[in-house]
Parts: C-alpha cells; structure tokens; sequence
C-alpha cells in the first residue's frame, strides 16, 4: 500500500499544501478532499495531511475525465532523444557510381 515516494514523486524541495492550499490549486471543494483522502495520494504528518504538487498532479490525472473520441492517437509519439532515431550514414551507399575498369589491349 505504500508506495515508495521516487515512484511519482519529482520534488527536489520540500513544497507542500495543506487541504485548503490543494484545494485552492484544483479548484476542489476542501470537503471532497477530506471525504475522498483515503483514495487520494497524499501524505500524513503526524496528524496533518499535507500534498506535494505531483500528488496534486496525481488527483488531476485521477480525477480527468476524458470522453472517447477526443484523443485520436493513444500513443503519443515522443522521442526526447532523437538522435537514435538518425538514418544511419554509414549504411547509405553512393549508387551509380560504379565505375568499369578498362582492359588496355
Ligand atoms: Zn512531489
């Protein structure tokens, strides 16, 4: 049930939310957050709940409803790193350049 923090968690400070903060970022009603926090990514401090903004970010993609039909392609193509995906040079031959060595007689 706990799962480890680097698995979702990009923060390299410590920035956290209270419910009234996180529910100010979503636009949520603080109440659902209370009702709903046992589903929601979140942290306990003692007594206090706190969010990171990539737990904040988690509830958004939880709670995004996408209708069928507004995303055509599923699988965005993405390639950050391009350059593997470079033809080859070294593959590509010059064509017609062959040349016929002629016999002297
Ligand atoms: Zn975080």
């Amino acid at each position: 049930m706990n799962q480890h923090r680097g698995t979702y968690c990009r923060c390299t400070t410590v920035q956290n939310y209270d419910y009234d903060e996180a529910a100010s970022k979503l636009k949520c009603f603080r109440r659902w957050l209370e009702n709903n926090i046992s589903r929601l990514p979140h942290q306990k401090i003692g007594g206090s709940v706190a969010f990171c903004d990539c737990e904040l970010a988690l509830i958004q993609a939880m709670s995004t409803v996408l209708p069928d039909g507004v995303l055509t392609e599923d699988v965005p193509e993405e390639s950050p790193d391009s350059k593997a995906a470079l033809p080859n040079l070294m593959t590509i031959r010059p064509s017609g350049a062959r040349r016929r060595s002629k016999a002297v007689s």
